[in-house]
């Protein structure tokens, strides 16, 4: 075949038009797509020589070989893949076939500026190397054909390219960069391997690339040593050395990882020093095929709280590194977990605008999520020996749950608020999720008590799961919201998260048992009353009737109502927020973070008991004993008086 011109397929010299006038954010992506093309063409021989092994030739090791030369200004890409045919040249070379790229080209807008920008999110496959190159040559033989049947392909990069055949020893193809003036950096040993490091570290073939040392230059005059000599250079040795791990951890059987290598692996890819709490790998199998390694850190990051943080999952596609913190992967709840998801179905060149509304990517999060929650289910049930207390019980557990002892306590304190974020955002795993709550109680100072160990110490006729949210475990401890549950020996969850008050929206209840906030609500032991008591109590609201009215009155600016209690044991007073209603806590920490919060005004209790109360009846201090009350409740409970200074000018004056 002498030499032919063919014209590029419109799109092509479109996108081409592209990749040379744009500024390209990230240049040095073309060597990740051309290795990856490489690797491809790889692949592909491998699976045809599983039917035809003379495929291989004399040379059954695949590799890629990159090779610059600083004086001709070029950057060789050399594969012993499958390569291509002439027709397969003209083919794949001049048209776009990818349903990646047509869907990049018909996003463009024709705006140069938001073109670029999205060009240097997808890649671009093999035109992305005219954004480092003048001009392409491309030297091929398909595998199997004849040392004459090679064919070089020649383009610009503008809207033609030629080809003729070419007598090609080896199969595979080289592609040849000549190098634009402003892109030589990439003809030099360091760069080439940094990028290698970067981006194509995982793949599994071998990158190859000659050996340089330094020679000094001639001397200047040879019969004197100390005259000086020519500027020196790195020189070629002729030696081949492999530039890349060429082993992606994740490809290889879980059996032949060590704990040590996994941990190793994951403070390479999170730059945490510690080594990891725990890890997951699998490899998926169905309609969509995937490898996860995901891991749980043992230690908070800083800004685990930012919630814009991305989350912790590289992407790699057929082991080619594609992007970093793909939070498509990973519900934002669980952007503490890091780790790699390897997918064989998605193009190379998806972007993260592509990832959100693949389908596949939906299937991964979710294969994610299932396993990030078996993960910490394990944890869970395995935290605290069996039966822990009772003497040599260890003993009798595996090596692998005695390591799992603790690990989830630990997992919570750490990361527990942020689990919680999932209360509100999956709704499919919400059961999976509350399981998964600790919280401390007036049983258990440690936050380790689950609504499962909850509802298995309930007092015979509890028929419900009593809480309170406060800012402090102290605070909530000393609630005089407690004080019959105490009396009775109730026990209560203590809930001192920012995000509990939020979270629980969005759980009532817990396998079949309501959650009942002891600050909301009218008080209601049900079966736990004795029926002596509710009698007491009917008749001490009633000859308590005049009071409340007075009260009632005095308080009616800052009490929604004032009613009796027999929640209360020691307290005088306390206050509570209706059912539906907005805990006085969350409405004072909307407020603090400047968020509009609806105006909650709470009911006070009274205890008719109470010494205090019981001196109101009669009191020519009426007016100032009823402030005092609701003001103290509201101290109680964290909050400020409105007034502070007339709260102590009241007290101060009952005091003198
Ligand atoms: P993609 O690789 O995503 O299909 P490219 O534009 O990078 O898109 O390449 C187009 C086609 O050219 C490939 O699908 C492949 O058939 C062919 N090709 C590219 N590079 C090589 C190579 N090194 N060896 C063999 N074929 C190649």
């Amino acid at each position: 075949m002498s030499k032919q011109t063919h014209a590029f397929q419109a799109e092509v010299a479109q996108l081409l038009h592209l990749v040379t006038h744009s500024l390209y954010s990230n240049p040095e992506i073309f060597l990740r797509e051309l290795i990856s093309n490489a690797s491809d063409a790889c692949d592909k021989l491998r699976f045809e020589a599983l039917n035809n092994t003379a495929l291989y030739e004399d040379a059954p090791e695949l590799q890629v070989r990159l090779a610059f030369d600083t004086a001709a200004k070029t950057l060789t890409i050399t594969d012993n893949g499958v390569g291509m045919t002439a027709q397969e040249a003209i083919d794949h070379l001049g048209t776009i076939a990818k349903s990646g790229t047509k869907d990049f080209m018909s996003k463009l807008s024709g705006d140069q500026k938001s073109d670029a920008q999205l060009i240097g999110q997808f890649g671009v496959g093999f035109y992305s190397g005219f954004i480092v190159a003048e001009k392409i040559t491309v030297e091929t033989r398909r595998a199997g054909a004849q040392a004459e049947e090679g064919v070089r392909w020649i383009s610009g990069g503008t809207g033609d390219f030629e080809v003729e055949t070419l007598t090609r020893a080896e199969r595979g193809t080289s592609v040849i960069l000549h190098l634009r003036e402003d892109a030589l950096q990439y003809a030099n040993s360091w760069k080439l391997k940094e990028i290698v490091g970067k981006y194509a570290d995982h793949i599994s073939l071998p990158i190859l690339m000659e050996q340089e040392e330094w020679q000094d230059g001639e001397l200047i005059d040879p019969n004197d040593e100390k005259g000086g000599r020519q500027p020196g250079a790195m020189v070629k040795t002729g030696e081949w050395e492999t530039i890349n791990k060429a082993s992606a951890l994740w490809t290889r059987p879980k059996k032949d990882i060590t704990a040590d290598q996994y941990a190793d692996f994951y403070k390479q890819i999170s730059r945490d020093f510690e080594a990891p709490l725990t890890w997951t790998h699998n490899r998926v199998e169905g309609s969509t095929e995937y490898t996860q390694l995901l891991y749980i850190p043992s230690k908070a990051p800083q800004d685990l709280w930012n919630r814009d943080k991305k989350a912790g999952i590289k992407l790699y596609v057929k082991r080619v590194f594609i992007m970093d913190e793909a939070e498509a992967l990973m519900p934002s709840y669980l952007r503490f977990v890091k780790g790699v998801v390897d997918s064989a179905d998605l193009p190379l060149n998806v972007s993260r605008e592509l990832l959100q509304e693949s389908r596949d990517v939906k299937a991964i999060r979710e294969g994610n999520t299932r396993r990030v929650l078996s993960m910490l289910e394990d944890l869970a049930k395995h935290d605290k020996a069996p039966d822990a207390g009772a003497e040599g019980v260890t003993d009798v557990l595996s090596d692998e749950d005695k390591a799992k002892l603790g690990q989830y306590t630990q997992f919570y304190a750490e990361f527990g608020a942020v689990l919680k974020e999932g209360l509100g955002e999956d709704f499919g795993n919400r059961e999976r999720l509350s399981k998964l709550l600790r919280f401390a109680s007036t049983a258990s100072d440690t936050v380790g008590v689950g609504f499962a160990d909850y509802k298995a110490r309930m007092k015979e006729g509890q028929d419900a799961i009593y809480y309170i949210t406060a800012d402090t475990l102290a605070a909530a401890k000393n609630s005089p919201q407690l004080e019959v549950f105490k009396k009775k020996g109730i026990e209560v969850l203590l809930m001192t998260d920012r995000v509990d008050e939020w979270a629980l929206n969005f759980v009532h209840e817990f396998d079949g048992t309501p959650l009942q906030s002891v600050a909301k609500g009218a008080f209601d032991l049900g079966k736990l009353q004795d029926e002596e008591e509710k009698k007491a109590a009917e008749t001490a609201a009633e000859s308590f009737k005049p009071v409340l009215a007075k009260l009632k009155e005095a308080l009616k600016d800052k009490a929604e109502d004032v009613r009796v209690t027999s929640r209360l044991v020691d307290s005088p007073a306390c206050l509570v927020v209706t059912d539906d209603g907005m805990s006085m806590q969350l409405a004072r920490m909307l407020k603090q973070a400047g968020q509009q919060a609806p105006e909650v005004k709470p009911v006070l209790e009274v205890n008719p008991e109470h010494a205090l109360v019981k001196k109101l009846d009669g009191s020519v201090h009426f007016h100032d004993l009823a402030h005092i009350l609701f003001d103290q409740a509201l101290l109680a409970e964290g909050g400020l008086p409105d007034d502070p200074a007339a709260y102590v000018k009241r007290v101060n004056a009952l005091l003198s």
